[in-house]
């Protein structure tokens, strides 16, 4: 059988955090869809009062046992690999998992505060205000210095790494191409090891409305390109009907940057796939 890259959906949530559907309907789609490699990847619990019944609780027992159970019933026709998409701001650690997916979704201000990093301009105009002096450059060097904590980690997968720029079209909140900004993200990806973590080109921003282009920028590719690093393609998928969305344009893009290949987790490790 010839892999594609529409094997592989490992960046996926379910009602067990702030997902759509249930884990039966996610993989039964994701099965429908081609999906070989199916990841289910929950996010971590935070001590954070927004997230509560957003995330898996701390105790994560359940949770194995719901997707060890998934995989016993696909066993042959599909592998179920067990995720885990950890917050720099979790209270548990990322351990006992196929993989996990080391994702910022938050900056902590130093007044005890937590900022929303992808909840749209009010949170990031807060942050701005309350924390940056009114620069919303420094915002985006806040959220880089705690993307380089979580690259320091080595995470399997570097989740949405430029998840900053989610409401940031047009260039609204900041300027993309200024050197700052682009120093603070390159410094940020300069924090990951190339032989240990894999970097996502993740449509999830795509395919709920929110941007026209995956994540993250063809800067960052191209850097993480030169670094030697490799790419695999997620999908962020909250409902039953995203599990490959935009994997054509996630595909484009990294070609664009010069991959030429990809790479598919599965329960035997990863294996790479031309684009
Ligand atoms: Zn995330
Ligand atoms: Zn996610």
């Amino acid at each position: 059988m010839s892999l594609t890259p529409f094997a592989c959906s490992v960046h996926t949530h379910a009602t067990l955090c702030d997902g759509k559907d249930t884990l039966e309907a996610m993989a039964a789609a994701a099965y429908g869809a081609g999906v070989r490699y199916y990841g289910v990847s929950c996010h971590s619990h935070t001590p954070i009062p927004v997230d509560e019944g957003a995330v898996l609780p701390a105790d994560m027992t359940a949770y194995r046992a719901e997707v060890l159970r998934l995989r016993a019933e696909y066993e042959g026709r599909m592998e179920i690999l067990l995720g885990l998409e950890w917050d720099s701001c979790a209270d548990v650690e990322p351990e006992g998992f196929d993989y996990w997916i080391g994702s910022v979704h938050y900056e902590k201000g130093t007044n005890g505060k937590y900022y929303a990093a992808d909840w749209g301009e009010e949170h990031f105009l807060a942050c701005q205000d309350e924390l940056c002096g009114g620069n919303p450059l420094g915002v985006t060097e806040l959220y880089y210095r705690e993307m380089a904590r979580v690259a320091e980690r080595k995470p399997p997968i570097l989740g949405h790494f430029d998840i900053i720029t989610k409401h940031n079209e047009g260039g609204k909140l900041f300027d993309e191409t200024a050197p700052r900004y682009q120093a603070a993200a390159l410094e940020a990806l300069h924090a990951a090891d190339p032989a240990g973590s894999l970097l996502e080109i993740n449509t999830g921003g795509v395919s709920r409305g929110y941007r026209t282009t995956p994540y993250p920028a063809p800067f960052l590719l191209r850097e993480w390109k030169a670094m030697g690093g490799k790419i695999i393609l997620t999908a962020d998928s909250h409902s039953a009907d995203t599990i490959v969305s935009g994997y054509g344009q996630a595909a484009e893009l990294a070609k664009a940057a010069g991959f030429e290949k990809t790479t598919l987790l599965t329960l035997s490790g990863p294996v790479e796939c031309p684009l």
